[in-house]
């Protein structure tokens, strides 16, 4: 049974006035490709923890990876508010598959984009942009997640080429990686973006078993011992952790609206099984404790889609901070976190199986709040912003 194909979005306060009619044509066409594709397969890849290898040439062939990216290179073009709400009917489908095309998206094709040679772009954007290639983002190392500034990986200058040595830990899409934009840093400490090829010798990628989150996405290790890679491989237009916190700020950014994407889900998947299930006669639904979940439920929904559209307008203006970013980040994410929690309970005993997918969503949710940096780290971005005091470093 799949329980939330018949999908009826809440939108309590007609947010969908305040999109384009592009806008709703991108969203409609991935929300009908997400029914059809996503939610038939997802609970065998996740039971399985298999990628859906498949769902990144479908992505491909609808033109959606690096929406926008330019044209010319193979993007689509679109602003940010398209971009969020590929994003959240994605994140309604899995937050795993919504990672694999943050990944392919943010953390690759915008550092590509934005710090790459024009040969770089011509050669690696068009081919992530049909999902012909994939790629996949490695700044987290064993010993260093919040503090990437303390990497331990480095290249070293070799006249003719560059000496990668490192290991990289928790990369999403990392043993499925045909490039991996690495971030290390050179002799003189400063971090630097590199391009690399699978296969080149030296360079491994183990995947990481036994996940209980995001099991229908790869994640792994990178590691490189003495990789030899041409000078041509290195990302020339940018240095310094501000790099890696570009591609994070757009993949966080993404993140925001994905959760709204859970939550909805979730509501719509409650709202369905409240109406339908009697016990004492009526339907579960006429409980005011039931009621009060689902209409907190809708009360937070209501809100996130408004702080992602405001967001959004604050993008496509060029306006959006960081800050901004972290805040809605962290307030979506938890948001749909509570959501799944609770709306699980409204079902019951039904709520733990996969007929229905909240468990999967709220498992998901558990990688999301840590990832692109921890539900702390953001609330403490926060509280910097409005000190002027960093407390976190
Ligand atoms: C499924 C998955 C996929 C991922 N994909 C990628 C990827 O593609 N590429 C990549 O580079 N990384 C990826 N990551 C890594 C992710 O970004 C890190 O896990 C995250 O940044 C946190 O680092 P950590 O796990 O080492 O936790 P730690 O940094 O060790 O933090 C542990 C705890 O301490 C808290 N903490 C740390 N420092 C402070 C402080 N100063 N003040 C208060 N509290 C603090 C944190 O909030 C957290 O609760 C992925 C992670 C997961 C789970």
């Amino acid at each position: 049974m799949q329980a939330t194909i018949q999908f009826i979005a809440p939108d309590h306060y007609l947010v969908d006035d305040l999109y384009t009619s592009e806008h709703k044509i991108v969203r409609s066409s991935i929300r009908d490709w997400v029914n059809r594709s996503v939610k038939p397969i997802i609970e065998d890849f996740n039971e399985k923890a298999e990628f859906p290898h498949h769902l990144v040439k479908e992505m491909g062939e609808m033109g959606i990876l690096g929406p926008f990216i330019p044209q010319e290179y193979g993007g689509a073009g679109l602003d940010h508010i398209a971009y969020g709400l590929i994003m959240q009917e994605l994140e309604r489908g899995d937050s795993g598959i919504r990672s694999i095309f943050s990944v392919q998206t943010s953390l690759v094709m915008f550092p590509i984009f934005s710090y790459g040679t024009e040969e770089q772009k011509r050669k690696y954007l068009p081919k992530l942009a049909t999902g012909e290639m994939i790629g996949c983002f490695g700044l987290t190392e064993p010993n260093h997640g919040s503090d990437p500034g303390s990497m331990l990986t480095r290249i070293v200058d070799k006249g003719d080429h560059y000496l990668l040595n490192g290991t990289k830990m928790w990369i999403t899409n990392s043993s499925v990686a045909d490039v991996s934009v690495v971030w290390a840093k050179d002799e003189k400490n400063i971090i630097r973006g590199l391009l690399v090829e699978k296969g080149v010798p030296g360079f491994t990628a183990p995947e990481i078993h036994g996940k209980w989150s995001l099991r229908a996405s790869v994640t792994g290790e990178l590691v490189f011992d003495d990789v030899k890679l041409p000078k041509e491989n290195l990302l020339p237009g940018v240095q310094g952790l501000k790099g890696p916190l570009s591609c994070l700020n757009s993949a966080r950014y993404g993140i925001a609206w994905g959760a709204v994407g859970a939550a909805m889900d979730c509501y719509d998947a409650a709202l369905r099984y409240a109406l339908e299930r009697q016990q004492f006669g009526k339907p579960i639904g006429a409980f005011q404790l039931q009621q009060k979940k689902l209409a907190e439920a809708l009360t937070e929904i209501t809100k996130a889609q408004l702080l992602s559209w405001r967001l959004g307008t604050l993008k496509n203006e060029n306006r959006a901070t960081p800050q901004q970013i972290s805040m809605a980040k962290r307030n979506n994410v938890e948001m749909a976190l509570n959501i799944a929690r609770e709306t699980r309970q409204i079902l019951g005993a039904m709520g733990i199986t996969r007929d229905f997918p909240m468990m999967r969503h709220m498992m998901n949710l558990e990688s999301v709040i840590t990832y692109e940096g921890t539900h702390d780290i953001h609330l403490l971005i926060t509280g910097h912003e409005i000190t002027g005091i960093p407390s976190f470093i």
